[in-house]
């Protein structure tokens, strides 16, 4: 294996600097070397964006393939494009930590976590009077006993908003 099949170099011979953004607040945090490639593909009718090193293209392109996502083939990223949504900053990592540690806490009082598929919103329903038979019915299909982590999935907004 030569140094070439490991390090993405561009054409003229050089790396190009491309500025990371942070996937979930959109803030630059860092900066990428590599040669980036990029595709699209819709998501619930959103078009999403994915960004890899060359170095990725091709196992990324199978991965799509695999998932059966249909999504468009990778294009040169060009470096005046400045920005590429990679990775995830700091500070969102450390409150995606905490609401995840949260999340977990709410479990352990009888809470069942959820996620919906329509706009792909993440939390969680904490056990109340209100919702103690919906989550103790969560717990029952999933065969999960009280206090552990279990969740639901939603199809749509209508099931988690108006909570
Ligand atoms: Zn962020
Ligand atoms: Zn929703």
């Amino acid at each position: 294996m030569s140094r070439d099949d490991r390090i993405s170099v561009s054409k003229d011979g050089g790396v190009e600097p491309h500025i990371t953004l942070c996937e979930v607040c959109g803030e630059g945090y860092g900066v990428t070397v590599g040669v980036m490639y990029a595709a699209t593909y819709f998501d619930n009718g959103r078009e999403r964006r994915v960004y890899v090193d060359r170095s990725r293209v091709r196992e990324a392109t199978r991965e799509a393939e695999r998932k059966g996502i249909e999504m468009s083939a990778f294009k040169h990223v060009p470096v005046d494009e400045k920005g590429v949504t990679l990775g995830i900053c700091e500070a969102c990592d450390g409150k995606q930590q905490a609401d995840y540690d949260e999340a977990i806490a709410a479990c352990m009082k009888g809470g069942v976590l959820f996620r919906c598929s329509e706009c792909d919103a993440r939390g969680f329903i904490p056990y109340k009077e209100s919702t103690a038979s919906f989550c103790d019915e969560v717990r029952k299909g999933n065969g999960v006993e009280f206090g552990k982590p279990s969740g639901v999935e939603f199809d749509s907004c209508a099931q988690h908003d108006g909570e």
